[in-house]
């Protein structure tokens, strides 16, 4: 080990370690190492290796046993947010009839919201989520749909997160129903240039009832040529351009991908583009499951992501979306696990986390169980008991 400033910590005695990395263990991509051990320096993963052959650090950290993976890479969500949709999920799921808004109501709340309101419930999630094992996570805007409450929410969660989506497009602000062009318009020239310093990423819902392929191609273009990095909401609830559209654009990622033609699997499969499975939010509608099995037989990339929002997936657990990917998806339990670490990662186009190799974050969680595999095998149960983030214990 270089000799620097930063002081060592070693956690042995993990009884399996998920490293993401092809080149360590037994082969295959979850780079699996038995009785393992890792030392973190500073922020990053120092050493990968078997306990027996750890070097010495100037702390260690007995893991008694415990199965270790990458912290997850949640590369989905909208938690910037007021108000709350418990009287909406409650009718749905009884077969009552509810007069919602659906996401107005949200973008009502989140107007009325103050700076601080906004801020703590994002804090709120954003502590729940680690304390289930993830460590890098995305979130968006999409419920202010003014210039200045898309810039607010962009400004809180550009302070709490990196991973920040500019969502002007979520749907066409009640204020332009009438004139959807000219919401197109703001979204593209005023909105953009107030969003654009706080946001790496700009996305659309390209939906019926939402936006065109057409619009999509326009707002997520208009946000290239301002240095965004383009990932969209495609094929969702219905069939539609959005995945086709995303591959042309190298959109990073390609998201919900419920309802997609041979040609929209063939063209994930070709292109740079993840596709991003989002189980929660089929769960909290009763909507059918996407296809994780036909999408990883013809090759594309599969990540997994929670959706956590307060409408239609309001779920932070990583675990949980594992869960329902395997019991309902098609995947594999190993499967599962590297979508929902180093899928993320590669949807959100990060090397330095997802994996646990020498020069990544040490971001990694422990869990209550010999296997990563107990994530499926024993839902809805919390096992993760330890959550490292930037070299540090967090939980
Ligand atoms: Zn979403």
């Amino acid at each position: 080990m270089s000799a620097t400033t930063n002081t060592t910590t070693l956690i042995s005695n993990l009884g399996s370690l998920v490293t993401n990395d092809p080149s360590r263990g037994s082969g295959g991509p979850l780079g699996l190492v038995e009785d393992a051990a890792v030392v973190i320096e500073g922020d990053r993963i120092a050493w990968v290796g078997t306990a027996a052959d750890a070097p010495a650090a100037d702390t260690v950290h007995d893991a008694q046993g415990r199965a270790a993976i990458p912290g997850f890479v949640d590369s989905h969500s909208h938690l910037v947010f007021g108000g709350d949709r418990t009287q909406e999920f409650n009718a749905r799921m009884s077969g009552r009839p509810y007069e919602a808004g659906g996401i107005r109501t949200t973008v009502a709340a989140t107007r009325a919201a103050t700076d601080e309101e906004l801020a703590a419930n994002l804090a709120k999630y954003l502590r729940e989520a680690l304390r289930q094992g993830t460590t890098t996570f995305e979130t968006k805007s999409g419920y202010g749909l003014t210039v200045e409450d898309e810039a607010r929410a962009l400004r809180l969660a550009s302070a709490q997160t990196s991973e920040v989506t500019y969502l002007g497009a979520h749907i066409v602000s009640p204020e332009y129903a009438d004139d959807p062009a000219g919401y197109v318009d703001l979204v593209t020239g005023e909105m953009l240039d107030a969003c654009a310093p706080y946001a790496r990423w700009i996305d659309v819902f390209c939906e019926k009832g939402a936006f065109d392929g057409d619009q999509a191609r326009a707002i997520l273009t208009a946000g290239k040529a301002k240095g965004l990095l383009p990932r969209i909401h495609a094929n969702q609830l219905s069939y539609g351009p959005g995945v086709q559209l995303a591959v042309e654009l190298d959109a990073a990622s390609a998201d919900h991908c419920t309802h997609l033609t041979d040609a929209d699997v063939d063209a994930l499969a070709h292109g740079n583009t993840v596709a991003t499975l989002l189980p929660g939010a089929e769960f909290s509608t009763r909507a059918q499951w996407p296809d994780a099995r036909r999408l990883l037989d013809a090759g594309a990339t599969v990540a997994l992501s929670t959706d956590c929002n307060p409408g239609s997936s309001f779920t932070s657990s990583m675990p949980f979306c594992i869960a329902l990917a395997v019991r309902d998806m098609g995947m594999t339990p190993d499967e599962a696990l590297w979508s929902a670490t180093a899928g993320g990662a590669r949807a959100l186009r990060r090397q330095d986390v997802g994996r646990i190799a020498v020069g990544a974050r040490a971001d990694l969680a422990l869990l209550d169980a010999p296997s990563h595999v107990h994530l499926a095998y024993r839902p809805g149960v919390p096992l993760v008991a330890e959550v490292w983030r930037d070299g540090v214990r967090a939980v």
